[in-house]
């Protein structure tokens, strides 16, 4: 029961027990969903619909959802395998998205993560010295590296996104096709400037993040013209 990891004494969730319970990145999730100040009852709550009951409708785009993304079954694990499926088809480097597919599992070095594994003491972030450096700061939220981000993402609700966890973040950037390469690349750039500039390593300037992704993309993407087939190749001789 969901109530099982609510304190309802102090009205706050028993963040050990989730933590003891849950993977990381489910456990952050569950973390930042804000609480009532009123005890509330458990109840079922279909998350498709804003008023939380089942409908036909929703419940049809859903399946539909699921047989786009060639997954089957039950819904939940169908929009997940639809994240990942989609994730894994973004057209970028195998790098970018192994990165992509760390960050959205919370498992880049960040330093919550160095601290958890008790390598580092102090979780500060090392560019703006206010904020801990988890995934969704390193990359998006710290206002030092803001600046990437606020000229072709300032449709991304920042609201949202702050009080999400960084695969929320990806799940509304991949719903959108033209920009999910983009996002991706950039976000790449971004976690490389953070590493490489904590080392006094050579590395992109953060304003010049942008036209180094339009850059880095328009290489990528002319290397792969698509391979004359066999059956064209023998029509031509
Ligand atoms: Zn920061």
């Amino acid at each position: 029961m969901v109530a099982d990891l609510i304190d309802a004494r102090l009205g706050c969730w028993k963040n050990h027990l989730i933590d003891s319970c849950f993977i990381p990145s489910v456990a952050t999730r569950i973390k930042a969903i804000p609480l009532s100040d009123l005890p509330q009852p458990d109840m079922l709550y279909w998350a498709f619909e804003r008023n939380g009951a089942y409908s036909v409708k929703s419940g049809y785009h859903v399946l539909c959802e699921e047989e786009r993304s060639g997954e089957a079954s039950s819904s939940n694990s169908g929009l997940v395998a639809g994240f990942w499926s989609k994730l894994w088809k973004l057209g970028v480097p195998g790098k970018v998205k192994h990165f992509l597919w760390r960050a959205c599992t919370d498992s880049l070095p960040t330093r919550i993560n160095l601290m958890k594994r008790k390598i580092l003491n102090d979780p500060i972030c090392h560019l703006c010295g206010r904020d801990d450096e988890d995934t969704l700061h390193a990359v998006w939220g710290c206002e030092v590296v803001k600046q990437v981000w606020d000229c072709d993402f300032n449709w991304v609700n920042r609201f949202e996104a702050a009080h999400g966890s960084f695969q929320d973040l990806v799940e509304m950037v991949l719903s959108k096709p033209r920009v999910r390469e983009d996002f991706a690349t950039t976000a790449w750039f971004v976690w490389a400037h953070r590493n490489k500039s904590r080392l006094n390593e050579k590395t992109t300037p953060l304003n010049g993040i942008r036209e180094a992704v339009r850059n880095f993309l328009h290489l990528f993407q002319s290397c792969r013209e698509p391979p004359v087939s066999y059956k064209k190749q023998r029509q031509r001789n």
